[in-house]
């Protein structure tokens, strides 16, 4: 768990991230170790947070990384990650995104459609390569996550459905310029449950014979990230159950020799080094309901505004005996969804006091903005300061 220099926050301007990078490697050290374990291999997902200096720290464990993006490809490869450990997924590669990344001779491409496939073996073409894909598949599992997170169902726009797998798969094998070697699939994020994950275990195992039967060599299983942490309690539950987790695919995934088994964690390895610092601004009481508000908006953290997520929140610099108050805890940004949390209970706040919203470190930063013009947050690591 985190310890805060708090008497070094002091003197520093607010809001900011601030990084833990013992605690990232505490974790990193644990995904290495488990997966390892199983020879497991790990993409990092790069949407979740891409600070330059938590990718230096991440980029010496060895691991490969997702992209959704063009963009994200060339930010792992400007920080050192290899080429032929880049996975790249996404619903809306254009031509641009796939030719750049053919040029780099990434490792795969995870293929959402048909039309897609068929623009991807006519770039291919032109440059005189032969693209590597993996087929994204909707295994129609509930990931009981929220909506808008949520992937793996029918009706989500990503991956084919299971009744165009042959249609795909026939497809592909016509195509000169593209080796269809994998299945993809990633079902949500902040997934919880055990029970989401073995069912997706045996969806890849009937998807894997039905493949197979219509004549393709499958060799990648990539099973997408998604696994969730622990919101409530970040300080008791820094790191995720790992092994617990890629035990669930070991014990259920029915793979054959030659075939490899791929994970694209984000959330499960930064979410819990990160958190967002703010100062309380002032303590307004209305006729209902007291507010604190702090200094940091849904700019800087758009999550509780985004997917009514809530984040542990802490006054740093309270005096943690004085009794407890119930406060709205909001920010400044004009939206009444600016809001990180409802009837919370701290002790009697005051102008100027520190405060903690905890496990920022996944999708936090990376989805800032400066809506109302307000300055991009900054970021502060452990050993800066
Ligand atoms: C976002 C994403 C991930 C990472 O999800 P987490 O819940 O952060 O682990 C992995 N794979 C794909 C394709 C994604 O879009």
């Amino acid at each position: 768990m985190t310890n805060f220099p708090i008497d070094k926050f002091k003197n520093l301007e607010t809001p900011f991230y601030y990084y833990d990078t013992k605690l990232l490697k505490d974790t990193l050290n644990i995904v290495k170790q488990c997966s390892e374990k199983y020879n497991f291999h790990i993409h990092y997902a790069i949407k979740a947070n891409y600070n330059p200096k938590l990718l230096q720290i991440i980029k010496e464990y060895g691991f490969g990384v997702d992209c959704v993006s063009g963009g994200e490809i060339d930010t792992a490869l400007n920080n050192g990650f290899k080429a032929d450990k880049i996975m790249f997924a996404g619903v809306g590669k254009t031509d641009k995104e796939i030719n750049s990344a053919l040029q780099s001779n990434i490792f795969c491409f995870n293929v959402e459609s048909i039309p897609e496939l068929m623009n991807i073996n006519e770039l291919a073409e032109k440059q005189g390569k032969v693209a590597n894909i993996a087929v994204r598949i909707n295994p129609e599992v509930n990931a009981h996550t929220h909506q808008y997170i949520s992937t793996g169902l029918k009706e989500n726009k990503f991956g084919i459905n299971m009744e165009f797998i042959p249609a795909f798969v026939k497809t592909a094998l016509t195509l000169p310029n593209i080796n269809l070697c994998g299945i993809h699939f990633h079902i949500g994020s902040q997934i919880t449950e055990t029970e989401p994950f073995e069912k997706l275990c045996s969806r890849i195992n009937e998807i894997l014979g039905i493949i197979t039967n219509l004549g393709a060599k499958i060799t990648i299983i990539d099973v997408g990230g998604g696994l969730g942490i622990d919101y409530n309690n970040p300080k008791q539950n820094s790191i995720p159950d790992f092994e617990g987790y890629f035990k669930i695919f070991h014990d259920h995934l029915k793979i054959e020799e030659g075939q490899e088994i791929h994970f694209e964690p984000g959330r499960s390895i930064v979410g819990q080094c990160g958190t967002l610092i703010s100062r309380v601004l002032y303590v307004k009481e209305g006729s209902e309901k007291k507010f604190i508000i702090i200094d940091a908006g849904m700019n800087d953290l758009i999550r509780p505004a985004l997917y009514q997520a809530h984040h542990h929140i802490e006054n740093l610099t309270a005096d943690n005996s004085m009794i407890d108050d119930i406060y709205d805890v909001v920010g400044p940004v004009c939206e009444s969804s600016d809001c990180f949390s409802n009837d919370e209970r701290l002790p009697i706040s005051h102008r100027r006091d520190l405060i903690a919203i905890y496990s920022a470190g996944a999708y936090g930063e990376v989805m800032s903005s400066t809506y109302n013009c307000r300055d991009l947050s900054k970021s502060i690591l452990d050993y800066e300061i």
